[in-house]
């Protein structure tokens, strides 16, 4: 019996490392929209993350040459701090995101973790300190737990369940399949865009990086829903470094500092009530965004549903 266990549990390995791979890349895509394009440098090094200080000196970038996206770009995220970015649609929000991640280069410039340029170390080591939530989650036709325990395989059943806690989807287990073995997919139970974002919070509550992205999802959540969203979002990024990508400005009053990008150089930063006071281009944007809240509540949009 042993005999045949052991070359099955090693199967059972390599299955689930092909199967880490090939989400690994899938996610890459969703990210990226399109295949990596940076290898490691023969003598990259393994990121050293001490405190989690992320820096952007000044950094430019733009995805061909006859267009600049980023303008030379800085700003630091102390570690255990959140840094906002906001700006309209192609400003280059989650351009930032994919340079950190190092799936592009900087054409000038430099993007630092405490202090070791992330140009110089490996791929491998530089995701591994880093967790994204991203706009648009993908779940694996397996069951809740395994797509929560993507975050990290050797996590126990009681960390799951933590996680799922805190990312506040258990409820929503316990209620509509009273089990974690219960599929998810087209066969299977079917997650609407906030469940699903909560999966890949409570994936990054186990996997525990000492640096966050948070890539807002674009599409409009109802109100009840994303406050639930907003709150698991506070607690995963408590007491780490946390990078958002905001869409909707109301989840990131608490902010240490907010960054509007306006064509790929910083227009206006600062906190949330020092902005709006300011009366810019930051006042104009949360003005906009409370009048579409107003629209959204009067026509019944923001109702919980059912
Ligand atoms: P949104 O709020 O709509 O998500 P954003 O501020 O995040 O926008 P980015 O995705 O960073 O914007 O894009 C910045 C600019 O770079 C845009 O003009 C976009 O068209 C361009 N861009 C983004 N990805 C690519 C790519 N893979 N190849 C070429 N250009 C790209």
């Amino acid at each position: 019996m042993i005999q045949l266990y052991q070359p099955l549990n090693f199967m059972g390995l390599l299955y689930r490392e092909v199967k880490q791979a090939v989400i690994d890349i899938e996610l890459m895509f969703n990210i990226l929209g399109q295949a990596p394009e940076v290898e490691d440098r023969g003598d990259a090094t393994t990121l050293n993350v001490t405190r989690g200080d992320v820096r952007f000196e000044n950094v430019r970038f733009g995805y061909d040459s006859a267009r600049e996206v980023l303008k030379g770009l800085s700003f630091t995220i102390p570690a255990g701090h959140t840094v906002a970015v906001v700006g309209s649609s192609g400003a280059g929000k989650s351009t930032l995101s994919r340079l950190l991640f190092r799936f592009y280069e900087p054409w000038s410039g430099r993007i630092t973790i405490d202090g070791q340029d992330i140009a110089g170390v490996t791929q491998t080591s530089l995701r591994a300190a880093i967790g994204m939530v991203p706009q648009d989650t993908v779940l694996f036709n397996d069951s809740i737990g395994y797509n929560i325990r993507y975050g990290r395989w050797d996590a126990g059943e009681d960390e799951v369940r933590e996680a799922a806690r805190a990312a506040q989807i258990d409820g929503f287990i316990q209620r509509v399949t009273g089990s974690y073995e219960a599929q998810v997919g087209e066969r299977g139970l079917k997650l609407s865009g906030g469940e699903k974002q909560r999966v890949a919070i409570a994936r990054t509550i186990l996997k525990g990086p000492p640096i966050l992205v948070l890539d807002e999802a674009t599409s409009a959540l109802d109100t009840f829903t994303e406050r639930d969203i907003q709150e698991a979002l506070r607690r995963v990024s408590e007491n780490r470094t946390t990078l958002v990508i905001a869409h909707r400005l109301t989840t990131i009053v608490d902010a240490d500092e907010i960054i509007v990008l306006d064509k790929g150089v910083i227009a206006e930063r600062g906190r949330h009530e020092a902005l709006v006071a300011k009366g810019g281009l930051y006042a104009r944007l949360w003005n906009r965004q409370r009048e579409a809240d107003v629209d959204a509540e009067q026509d019944g949009s923001a109702l919980p549903p059912d």
